[in-house]
């Protein structure tokens, strides 16, 4: 499902994101990425969503070469993998339904099917009674449910959460990562960052480690390779 040849991203003045990255992720898999601040895990999960270009490698996710995709394509590929951020990132300016219907319209679902698949996603996560709430009104871990819900509406095949538990207490923390370990067991490739170790361990999942732009270590079950 992912495939990482080689991958190595600089940015400008020599400054590396991440050097010579291998890494392959079957269909089905659950990922944690680990490692200190500055190590490379938002920059390697921007390459996997071509927000970014990798000075040198070659990325597949989904079956597409990245370093292949057009622009005009990107929109296309994108489709197949839904991201979750640390802050959100909701429409403030829309309801709870609108915020998760938005990625139906996007790509044209005719509207029963939008409805049926919108109350679906909030009954999955939790918030059918939140529906009609702007995201203001609700708590983050709130805000993060509807978010992994408009994720997981279009039933894309990867899965790309940074810190999707950065802002939210231990207790939050642990009921969104299960709504994302249930994402996973129907179906979908996961791939989350996180620092929150205790979860990690937890959750006995493979977990690769990143410090200075190189994974220096990939446990198949909870194991990590740094101490915070
Ligand atoms: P992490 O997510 O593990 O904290 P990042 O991937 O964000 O790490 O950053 C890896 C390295 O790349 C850091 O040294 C960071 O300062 C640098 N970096 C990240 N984004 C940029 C950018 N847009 N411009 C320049 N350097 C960047
Ligand atoms: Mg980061």
């Amino acid at each position: 499902m992912i495939i990482m040849e080689n991958v190595s991203k600089t940015y400008a003045k020599d400054i590396v994101g991440i050097s010579n990255v291998n890494l392959h992720v079957k269909k089905g898999e659950f990922v944690f990425v680990v490692g200190k601040s500055g190590s490379g895990k938002s920059t390697l999960m921007k390459l996997l969503l071509k927000e970014l270009e990798p000075t040198g490698g070659r990325i597949v996710v989904n079956g597409n070469v990245m370093n292949e995709v057009k622009r005009r394509q990107l929109p296309f590929v994108r489709r197949h993998i839904g991201v979750v951020f640390q802050d959100f990132r909701l429409l403030e300016d829309r309801s709870v339904y609108d915020n998760i219907a938005f990625a139906q319209k996007v790509i044209e679902t005719p509207a029963k099917d939008i409805k049926k698949n919108v109350l679906k996603m909030l009954s999955m996560v939790g918030l059918l009674d939140k529906y009609k709430a702007n995201p203001k009104e609700l708590s983050g871990g709130e805000q993060q449910r509807v978010a992994i819900a408009r994720a997981l509406v279009n039933e894309p095949d990867v899965l790309l959460c940074d810190e999707p538990t950065g802002n939210l207490d231990v207790v939050t923390s642990e009921e969104i990562m299960k709504l994302i370990e249930l994402a996973n067991k129907q179906g979908t490739t996961v791939l989350v960052v996180t620092h929150n170790l205790d979860i990690v361990q937890q959750m006995k999942q493979r977990t690769i480690t990143m410090s200075e732009g190189k994974i220096i270590s990939d446990m198949a079950k909870g194991g990590f390779g740094y101490e915070d």
